[in-house]
């Protein structure tokens, strides 16, 4: 990657010139702010982009190459953390952001209830699954559009953002239409037309890790969506596969501080998915929160023992208040907001 460092005086005009000098080249030049300077970064053959001779541009502070793995996702291409603006909600900035409903969304009167509870308890975005991959093909799949339509319903309703599971290349239309986050997988991390076509278009991303991934695995996928030109990634750990046996997954908190130092994009955890059980999803997402977490993403359900998904791990709604009390000091305790 190159990335042309700009002069702080640079104008739009000069900017504009530059930009179309890279496209015109067949390269897609990636417009960022690191440190309050203006950077572009240009992915390609090195060479070939260095003979552009970019630096004899007015405007133009530095060249530089970099021949790291990580490029755009990377803090040496941008040291600041970035911001992801979801309505009125900043994903990655001081205040730490919660996503909160249940597994599947079941029916508009079950979500409606959850929403209006979680957004009392101080929640910010709805999530609730309507494609559900399940590991078995007899469980039950989702509400597909029909859930998406509920989704919209209660988010206009209520007010809060939703996050919601995007499972294939040729519905990230369909879903874009209704959600304000799409959601990857742990299971579709490296579909890769998956993360190409969710790059394409400009929503912020929710990229779940791979049970079976490393954290370079995860950032290289978010590599595949920056690289289309959506620069709105969200890192998701939700646990890994193990040898332990009491739990669903192994949440990797060290995860949360590595991502950070790794990369400039927001760090969120599920600590539902992450356990997988319900009685251990509170000091987790407190752990999460102590770590350095950006936000948390938890599964909330009115009645879990009834529930048509993931009934196990999700916490009702008295516990879903309790945990928000908990965070509240701790968030201070580390200069966050809640
Ligand atoms: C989910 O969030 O409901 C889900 C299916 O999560 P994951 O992809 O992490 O298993
Ligand atoms: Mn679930």
């Amino acid at each position: 990657m190159i990335v042309v460092k700009l002069k702080p005086q640079i104008n739009v005009k000069q900017i504009s010139v530059l930009i179309n000098r890279i496209e015109k080249s067949g390269y897609m030049p990636h417009l960022s702010k690191s440190d309050g300077r203006t950077q572009i970064g240009i992915i390609g053959d090195e060479q070939s982009i260095l003979n552009l001779r970019l630096s004899r541009i007015k405007g133009v502070a530095e060249i530089i190459q970099t021949d790291k793995p990580f490029k755009l996702a990377s803090r040496e291409y941008k040291t600041s953390d970035t911001h992801i603006k979801v309505g009125e909600i900043t994903v990655g900035g001081k205040k730490i952001v919660m996503m909160a409903g249940p597994c599947a969304v079941e029916s508009y009167e079950q979500m409606l209830l959850i929403a209006r509870a979680v957004k009392k308890a101080g929640a910010d975005i709805l999530r609730g699954g309507a494609f559900k991959p399940r590991t078995s093909p007899y469980s039950f799949q989702g509400l597909k559009q029909e859930g998406l339509k509920i989704l919209a319903e209660v988010s206009k309703k209520t007010g809060l953002p939703v996050v919601t599971e995007v499972v294939t290349s040729a519905n990230v239309g369909l879903v874009s239409r209704y959600a304000d986050i799409l959601q990857i997988g742990a299971r579709n991390m490296q579909n890769y037309a998956l993360l190409e076509e969710v790059g394409r278009t400009r929503k912020p991303v929710l990229l779940k890790r791979g049970m079976m991934s490393t954290l370079e695995e995860l950032v290289m996928a978010a590599e595949y969506i920056l690289s289309q030109g959506n620069s709105n990634v969200m890192l998701c750990e939700r646990g890994i596969r193990t040898f332990e046996k009491y739990t669903r997954n192994t949440l990797d908190i060290s995860a949360v501080p590595l991502l950070k130092h790794l990369s400039h994009l927001p760090v969120i955890v599920d600590p539902s998915h992450g356990t997988g059980v319900r009685s251990l999803v509170p000091a987790t997402a407190l752990a999460s929160v102590a770590a350095g977490a950006d936000g948390l993403i938890i599964e909330v359900h009115n009645n879990p023992e009834q529930a048509l998904s993931d009934g196990f791990q999700n916490i009702n709604i008295p516990e879903f208040n309790s945990l928000m009390k908990d965070l509240g000091p701790l968030a201070k305790a580390i200069k966050r907001e809640m």
